[in-house]
């Protein structure tokens, strides 16, 4: 697979109305899109840095994977997400094939308009790992 760049950073939060003014009134950056991803059960909001954006993402479910990580123990980030330059689908073949954990077994819509698709962290060094592509482009 063809990594390009990082194509955002998850953060996960309880709630994104409390945490926007640190990312906003402190680090200056920007919140330009909220959106609800239904099937993952999270509203997400973000905020470009550079080439790379940060994607905040709030629970809306006691179901939510999101939910589940911050009941844990979890906060901070969430996952890493990759922007793949030769298709999401064949880097999932790919790492199918080197016996990487799928979560995803094809690619699905995810926030922002993209394909994604997630490896489980099981397989990557702990790092929950999302991989992205941009259909538009
Ligand atoms: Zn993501």
């Amino acid at each position: 697979m063809k990594i390009s760049k990082i194509e955002h950073l998850g953060i996960a939060v309880q709630s994104i109305d409390e945490v926007l003014p640190y990312f906003e009134n402190v680090l200056g950056l920007k919140c330009y899109k909220t959106e609800v991803v239904e099937d993952q059960k999270v509203k997400t909001a973000f905020l470009q840095v550079g080439e790379v954006k940060l994607e905040l993402l709030e629970p809306t479910s006691p179901e939510s994977t999101v939910q589940k990580y911050l009941d844990n123990g979890g906060r901070g980030i969430h996952h890493v997400a990759f922007c793949i330059e030769d298709g999401v689908a064949e880097a999932l073949a790919e790492c199918d094939g080197k016996g990487i954990r799928l979560i995803d077994k094809a690619p699905r819509k995810g926030a922002d308009g993209l394909q994604i698709a997630f490896l489980h962290p099981k397989s990557t060094v702990g790092i929950l790992t999302e991989l992205c592509e941009d259909p538009k482009k």
